[in-house]
């Protein structure tokens, strides 16, 4: 923990050791973004060298005493930044610093990135004399410290309702820009992926593998972006990952891959598979964009994004999805997604792609309107056309979804080839089973040990 020194003069204590502190609403000063509000992002720039004013903090609107308490605002945070050798294509990868500085302060709860962020202040720090000008020195030193490349930084915060919209406009088509770049190549086009770790203090298992056709889950780091980062400090916390023959071009498995990342996890996740939310998934860790979530009355998949306040067909929130998804572990049909990736040709490649999402937001669907094949987009439900299993499986039957191919009789809706004596299983530990007579049972975090397994040939 740092406390003196370098951060003597701000009111509350500095270091790694608050990244993971949660401030729940009673003892929430503010709230900043967040789900309640559309008006939100950060994102840095790189500029020319006149352009930034080297350690200015501005803020575009009130700072935390003349906000009201127990209110949400708008927020935007701009950080600005030049340099001789910085390359545009790092500009991503700097920005995801911005997460991780600004939960090294006490009583500061950073969540998400780019258009989805959310904060929060505590009660605590902001009686302590915690102001939002703070924020920004903390994010000034912290950046120069972790990177001596810059020349001068400065940063801006907007809270002011009216002076938020164009830079939040601009920031928006930013991000779309920078996604763009990597659309249209391929994974076979390259003999490297990137990996990354920054996510590790939060899921220590969880690593990020980053291809042109993988974005990765947060949607902040780009095939470029990586490589960027990697020429840049080889042995920081993105680096290249030779990738090595492929031994399943359909679901995404790559020799170099698997031994990667059993490296980075320390053992824990000793093979991966790309495409794929079965079997042996891509990790997440927390700060997905959108996570799917599995149906198992039509062996189908769901997607939910973090702004959707609503319960999903099968009554979870995104809240409770995000929890059976991330933690750096591999599970079957709960798996975080970028927005980016879903614009993918290999999007879930190994599952059958499109063909196997059966629900997601309206929202959800118009941002990727032109992605979704056109035969299968009105095949998909929203929150408009079904809010329970029941009322999903009718608009699926109503609308001859290709799911419907893999359900073998009207009421267990499961493959018959995944049967044993009876019990129905899908692919990997997690699916569901439906007895003869109409009863599913859907096992969940279940590790099942038998001494002898007897399959008889009806
Ligand atoms: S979600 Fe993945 S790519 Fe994004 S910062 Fe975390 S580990 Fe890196």
């Amino acid at each position: 923990m740092t406390t003196g020194g370098m951060f003597a003069d701000i009111p509350v204590e500095i270091g790694v050791v608050f990244e993971g502190e949660r401030i729940r609403k009673p003892s929430m000063y503010v709230e900043l973004g967040g789900p309640h509000t559309p008006e939100k992002f950060e994102i840095l720039r790189i500029r020319d060298r006149s352009a930034v004013e080297d350690g200015a903090v501005r803020i575009e609107g009130p700072d935390f005493p003349d906000m009201k308490e127990g209110t949400t605002l708008p927020f935007g945070i701009l950080v600005e930044v030049s340099g001789s050798t910085l390359d545009p294509d790092m500009e991503g990868v700097m920005e995801r610093r911005i997460h991780d500085f600004c939960n090294w302060i006490e009583g500061f709860m950073h969540l998400n990135q780019r258009d989805t962020i959310w904060i929060r202040a505590d009660k605590k720090s902001v009686a302590k004399g915690l102001r939002l000008q703070h924020v920004g020195i903390v994010l000034v030193r912290l950046f120069r410290s972790a990177m001596p490349i810059l020349d001068a930084i400065q940063v801006t915060f907007f809270t002011d309702p009216s002076k938020i919209l164009t830079p939040w406009q601009e920031a928006l088509a930013t991000y779309e820009q920078r996604d763009a770049r990597t659309r249209g190549m391929t994974d076979e086009d390259v003999d490297v992926f990137y990996g990354c770790s920054l996510c590790q203090s939060f899921a220590p298992a969880h690593v990020c593998v980053i291809t042109p056709q993988r974005y990765a889950n947060c949607g902040a780091i780009s095939w470029l972006d990586g490589r960027a980062a990697a020429r840049v400090d080889p042995k920081g916390p993105i680096y290249e990952i030779a990738k090595g023959t492929c031994t399943d071009p359909l679901t995404g498995e790559y020799e170099g891959v698997s031994r990667v990342v059993k490296e980075k996890s320390l053992g824990e996740i000793p093979r991966i598979q790309l495409y794929t939310a079965f079997g042996h998934p891509h990790t997440s860790c927390g700060c997905f964009e959108c996570t799917t979530f599995y149906v198992p009355e039509c062996d189908g998949l769901g997607i939910v994004h973090r702004d959707f306040r609503d319960v999903t067909p099968t009554g979870l929130t995104f809240g409770a999805i995000a929890d059976s998804t991330g933690g750096g572990r591999q599970v079957d049909g709960f798996h975080g997604l970028s927005f980016e990736y879903m614009r993918s040709k290999r999007f879930l490649a190994g599952d059958g792609g499109w063909e196997r999402i059966v629900w997601m937001p309206a929202d959800v669907k118009d941002r990727l309107k032109d992605y979704i094949p056109p035969d299968l987009s009105q095949k998909i439900a929203t929150e408009a056309d079904a809010s329970s299993v029941d009322d999903l499986l009718s608009f699926l039957r109503t609308h001859d979804h290709p799911v419907l191919a893999r359900m073998t009789h009207d009421n267990g809706l499961v493959n018959a080839a995944d049967s044993v004596q009876g019990i129905h299983t899908t692919a990997g530990n997690r699916g569901p089973g439906a007895l003869q007579g109409g009863i599913t049972i859907a096992f969940r975090n279940v590790r099942i040990q038998a001494d002898r397994i007897f399959v008889r040939r009806e």
